[in-house]
């Protein structure tokens, strides 16, 4: 089977999404590249019944490769993104708290300095019908400098070297939203200044270990 390895893999961050809530029955989709070719969730399939060889191989210019069913409706979306970033996977959510907000705001606001992990504040794409050129291009220009944006009344992308990392983004995504509509629902929250987003961003910068060899 092309592309065994990767297949498997988005088979198996959908099942992550749909334990982590991050989707509900056949929303969102995955893809993931591998030179020209991404391997993408097809269209309308309950996770549930998802295997590997039903995740289907396109081309960077969307023509099928070997996919058994049609490809996922956001197709463009992943494919414009893959043009325009270095991206190496994408994953589309409808998780609860970062749609919320996405009806509320046109930025996540910097409840804390976890948006900094992102590249900085994250933008919200403005509305565009599902699976159209025009949501692409919203997502696309949102995405400009950052791993994640939101999508106006709709959900979330995140994007990454690869599908575990794009996954754990769109965990800490919903995890932020979740923190600043909770704090919302409180009171006025008192907002991380530009300027310390900024040093965070550097700090991240060189952050994390590896276990010695
Ligand atoms: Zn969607």
């Amino acid at each position: 089977m092309l592309l065994g390895e990767l297949r498997a893999e988005v088979a198996a961050v959908c099942g992550q999404l749909t334990a982590a809530d991050l989707v509900t029955g056949t929303s969102g989709n995955v893809s993931a590249r591998d030179g020209d070719l991404v391997a993408v969730t097809p269209s309308g399939l309950d996770y549930g019944a998802l295997t590997p060889r039903l995740v289907g191989v396109h081309r960077l210019d969307g023509s099928p490769v070997e996919a058994p069913l049609r490809p996922t409706s956001e197709l463009p979306l992943h494919l414009s993104v893959y043009a325009a970033t270095g991206a190496g996977a994408i994953v589309h959510t409808h998780p609860p708290a970062a749609t919320a907000l996405s009806a509320l705001v046109d930025e996540v606001p910097a409840i804390h300095y976890q948006v900094a992990a992102f590249g900085g504040p994250v933008a919200v794409a403005p509305y565009a019908t599902y699976g159209t050129d025009e949501l692409a291009a919203h997502v696309v220009a949102a995405l400009r400098g950052r791993t994640a944006c939101l999508m106006a009344n709709h959900g979330a992308v995140t994007i990454g070297p690869g599908l575990a990392t794009a996954f754990t983004r769109s965990t800490s995504l919903e995890w932020l939203c979740d923190v600043y509509l909770r704090a919302a629902a409180a009171g006025t929250p008192r907002l991380l200044p530009p300027a310390e987003i900024d040093r965070v961003v550097a700090k991240l910068a060189t952050y994390g270990q590896r276990p010695p060899p």
